[in-house]
């Protein structure tokens, strides 16, 4: 349409930052700033890539995404499969072509540029701070900061923009050999190159009104260390396209509500997040390890000693211990009922050897930055929030859907460039 924007990106360019990653998972030398969370690409860099959403889309947004990937290289199957995914390593490539095509058209790209502060006049915004002092002058800024984005959430809550705490999921990571996940799935043809590595999603409803449920499944992959904040342990999951690690994981996460949360705060979520986190570090072993639990253990109530069958596949490490300290009674009182009862669907679920990893808080955004009909916080003029963090997408794909939204409240408010 002709503007120029300027995107503003705390981490680093992805070539870099996939470095950095890697400098956690090897070294454990953890960048705040260069993470799986923080950097260009975002969150779902580092990731499976599933490209499925359950969102209602009547204008079939969710095409126009899936075909500026495929315009930056992802596999043309994504338009078609019923459940595309791209893995991580041609993620990494897409993220620079599109950014050479967001250049080419005007767009500037300035990375290492934290946004500190937001200056708002008579609820009007008028310019964001960078961290290291700077001033940019706007009264339009898309704030697309992810659910990891602490610091900003803090910063604007201080800046009274209308935030309200919303519900997710809390639980760990659950790891099976991906053959057992495919004998249950695909029976005597299991191993068949054409089907490939089997998924599955399972949900139990619990007697203590719980819901459990697998999320972020990840066939063939593998488990991720994935935290922004030192002295913290989160952990989530990626694969490759080709899903041939393996093991199978995914999620297997409890659905909690701001009535679960320590207090009645905009920013409770988040300290219930820190929380858990930080027990999970210190019950790792506090060098970002991660605590784990065979499901033979985790059901019966004792520690792990020794691995049996699947290997985890966490780096830097899984510690194994138990994972009892890093999640709430109510969390771990229903993935007990729930683990028996997914065995039920997929024989084999709750395998003695299957290893639980903790600590996953990060399923989704503890805040809603409230928006109107027009796209802008509800109290703050040009702010338009937008994406996961802003409690308006729940996946890759979801995200993309907002950002074209908010690029076109932006362009209503803005007019022609
Ligand atoms: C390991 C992993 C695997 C995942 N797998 C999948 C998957 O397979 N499929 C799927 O659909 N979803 C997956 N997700 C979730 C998905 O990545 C997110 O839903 C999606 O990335 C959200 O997009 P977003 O643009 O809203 O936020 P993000 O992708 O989080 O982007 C926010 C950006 O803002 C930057 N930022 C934050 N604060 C500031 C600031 N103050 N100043 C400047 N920049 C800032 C961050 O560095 C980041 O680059 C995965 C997530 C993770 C972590």
């Amino acid at each position: 349409m002709g503007y120029k924007p300027i995107i503003l990106e705390r981490g680093r360019a992805v070539r870099q930052r996939t470095k950095d990653t890697f400098g956690f998972w090897r070294q454990r030398r953890l960048d705040p700033e260069s993470n799986v969370q923080f950097g260009e690409g975002g969150a779902g860099t580092f990731s499976d890539g599933k490209l499925y959403s359950q969102i209602s889309d009547p204008r079939h947004l969710g095409r126009k995404v899936l075909e500026e990937f495929v315009r930056a290289g992802a596999p043309e199957e994504i338009l078609y499969v019923a459940k595309p995914h791209i893995g991580t390593y041609r993620l990494v490539s897409m993220v620079e072509s599109m950014r050479e095509t967001v250049e080419s058209l005007g767009g500037e790209y300035r990375f290492g540029c934290r946004v500190d502060d937001i200056e708002i006049v008579d609820g009007q915004v008028r310019g964001v701070v960078l961290a290291d002092g700077a001033v940019i002058r706007t009264d339009h800024v898309v704030l697309a900061v992810g659910h990891s984005a602490r610091d900003t959430f803090e910063m604007l809550h201080r800046r009274g923009v209308y935030m309200e705490p919303k519900p997710f999921s809390i639980g760990a990571r659950i790891e099976h050999p991906q053959s057992i996940i495919d004998a249950a799935r695909f029976g005597p043809q299991a191993g068949h190159p054409l089907l490939g590595a089997a998924d599955y999603k399972l949900v139990h409803h619990c007697s203590n009104g719980r819901t459990v449920y697998s999320f972020c499944m990840c066939p063939g992959g593998t488990v991720v260390a994935a935290a922004s904040e030192p002295g913290r342990v989160v952990t989530n999951g990626m694969s490759q396209y080709s899903r041939n690690e393996r093991n199978a994981n995914a999620a297997i996460v409890v659905g909690i509500t701001p009535a679960d949360f320590p207090d009645s705060s905009v920013l409770a979520g988040v300290a219930l997040q820190r929380h858990w986190e930080e027990r999970a570090y210190v019950a790792g072993g506090a060098t970002y390890d991660a605590p784990g639990q065979l499901v033979g253990d985790f059901l019966a109530r004792r520690p792990s000693t020794q691995v049996r069958g699947a290997l985890p596949s966490y780096t830097p490490a899984v510690h194994l211990t138990e994972i009892d300290a890093c999640l709430p009674d109510y969390a771990l009182a229903a993935m007990r009922e729930a683990l028996p009862a997914f065995d039920r669907k997929i024989p084999g679920f709750a395998m003695d050897d299957a290893i639980l990893t903790a600590v996953e808080t990060r399923t989704s955004s503890p805040v809603r930055i409230t928006r109107g009909e027009d796209g802008q916080s509800l109290n703050t003029r040009g702010l338009y929030p937008a994406g996961e963090g802003a409690g308006y997408a729940g996946g890759i794909l979801s995200a993309g859907v907002d950002g074209i939204r908010a690029a076109e409240w932006v362009a209503l408010a803005f007019g022609p460039a």
